[in-house]
């Protein structure tokens, strides 16, 4: 069999507007070139027809292999499985929507022929709004300082790896793939060019704002442990600063006697040190949160379908060689494993919720004591505490929806939030009456007590009042809109 010279590894997901275009345009820039090549097409979860319609495509042309998901797991998994069906000695990585122009194509191999092992083809930001370019500009900035690798603004995916690269990617054997960080860690001689940008050519992008967010935190976090020694150099000079703090209090009952109590700065030091806690906690549970997926050693992803196996369903199986790395076996399916690790998934889900609801319960009371400390002065005090209670209490629902329960806050669940503070307020009297009247404990230990122990539960239902709340909000919109609220990452 004569061996195939070029590689190139397509990952699609909802291209059905143009996937046909984009492979006329790509065969057009290929069969010039008069090299063999093969083309891999990587379905991530459609649900269009893209499916269908690569495999059609496989039918008809020998040249053409596809891998199909079982749901959509993400550009840089089907990146990873079109890098592990690829047989070519060079593999060229390109998008399905012709961003990725394919007259590019000769020019890439002319390079890897003058023995590059890398060549990268980086887009220019002619056409992008402003405010993206600048957001670029600035993480890029910020990730140069960061990281422990080179990120280059404009080098994406569209890239020749030689076969020695390729199998350099396939041997990393991370869970969080992130491949702009994995390229340049392999290293390699590697050469690039500029080219214009253009737009897609049919349908939209799957990079919204909060996926490209949570793209750039996977960039930040992937490759360095910087945020970790930040926490640790916040939390010195906040025990320095409350070291100076606490010698200025002596020093001052020494000079002048016991003052009065301070209740404001007090509780104020202690709400902004806890905040700074509870924030360095999160950092920390982004990264235990990192180890226990590294951990579990699950595949990448789950393949519906393959040219070489139509209706097979292997786990994280190659379809072709040069797998570089064998698919681990705990991916095979085994009964019991994909119920125990959905419930580690939720346990973990729950552990990082109550975390975020702790946070964000600081963050209200500093923003209570923010709105009755300033108010108190111009009106009545008691209606300083409603005004700066009601504000706390929405915001602390918009934060819990949006960022504890990662749902749109809808009126069912604002109706039903109140009742969490209504329990809140009754647990910790009755809590407090018992540490105070019957086991005699001191008031205000008693009253820290209290509030610690019912936590949990405010947690609980304010929990279910959002998840519930959107619940309700989705069956009265109809089923489409309840499918729709499941796509969520
Ligand atoms: N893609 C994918 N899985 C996803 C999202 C995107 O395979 O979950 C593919 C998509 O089909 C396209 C490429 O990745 O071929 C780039 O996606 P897109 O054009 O949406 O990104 P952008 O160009 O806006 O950065
Ligand atoms: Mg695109």
């Amino acid at each position: 069999m004569k061996t195939c010279q070029v590689s190139i590894v397509v990952p699609c997901f909802n291209e059905d507007e143009v996937i046909e275009v984009f492979h006329r345009a790509l065969i057009s820039a290929l069969e010039p070139t008069r090299r063999t090549f093969e083309i891999c097409y990587v379905d991530d979860g459609s649900s269009d027809r893209t499916r269908l319609r690569i495999g059609s495509l496989a039918t008809a042309d020998r040249r053409v292999r596809y891998t199909s998901f079982s749901r959509n797991f993400g550009k840089e998994a089907a990146m990873l499985a079109g890098l592990r069906m690829s047989r070519g000695d060079a593999v060229v990585l390109m998008d399905a929507d012709l961003q990725h122009p394919p007259e590019l194509l000769p020019r890439m191999l002319e390079l890897r022929q003058r023995g590059y092992d890398q060549v990268v083809a980086r887009r220019d930001r002619a056409g992008e709004g402003v405010l993206r370019t600048l957001l670029s500009a600035f993480y890029y900035r910020a990730m140069g300082r960061c990281m422990d690798v080179e990120v280059v603004d404009g080098e994406g995916d569209f890239r020749l790896l030689s076969r020695t690269a390729v199998d350099a990617v396939l041997a990393l054997p991370e869970t969080n793939r992130f491949s702009k960080g994995i390229f340049s860690w392999i290293g390699f001689d590697t050469v690039g060019f500029t080219y214009r940008n253009i737009q897609r050519a049919a349908g939209r992008s799957k990079w919204g704002g909060r996926r490209l967010f949570n793209y750039g935190i996977d960039g930040l976090i992937s490759f360095n442990s910087r945020p970790l020694r930040l926490a640790i150099h916040i939390g010195l000079a906040l025990a320095l600063a409350a070291l100076g703090y606490a010698l200025w209090t002596i020093a001052g009952v020494v000079l002048h006697g016991v003052a009065v109590p301070g209740y404001t700065t007090l509780l104020t030091a202690v709400v902004a040190i806890g905040g700074i806690q509870l924030a360095t906690l999160g950092v920390i549970g982004e990264y235990v949160g990192r180890i226990y997926y590294e951990v579990k050693r699950r595949p990448h992803y789950v393949v519906r379908e393959t040219s070489e196996s139509p209706k097979a369903a292997p786990f994280d199986i190659p379809a072709g060689g040069h797998s570089g790395l064998s698919a681990p076996a705990a991916g095979r399916p085994r009964a019991g494993r994909a119920g125990s690790t959905a419930i580690g998934a939720s346990r973990f889900r729950t552990v990082r919720q109550f975390l975020v609801f702790g946070m964000i319960g600081v963050i209200n009371t500093a923003v209570y004591l923010g709105v009755y400390v300033s108010l108190n002065t111009w009106i009545p005090y008691l209606a300083a505490h409603v005004i700066g209670y009601v504000v706390s209490i929405v915001g602390s629902f918009l934060l819990n929806s949006y960022i504890t329960c990662r749902t749109k806050p809808t009126w069912h669940a604002f109706v039903r939030y109140p009742l969490s503070s209504v329990v809140n307020l009754v647990l910790t009297g009755v809590l407090l009456y018992l540490g105070v009247s019957r086991l005699g404990m001191d008031k205000n230990v008693a009253a820290v007590a209290a509030g610690i122990l019912a936590t949990p539960f405010s947690f609980l239902l304010a929990r279910w009042a959002i998840d519930s709340g959107a619940a309700l909000a989705r069956q009265s919109a109809g089923p489409a809109e309840s499918s729709a609220g499941h796509t969520t990452p």
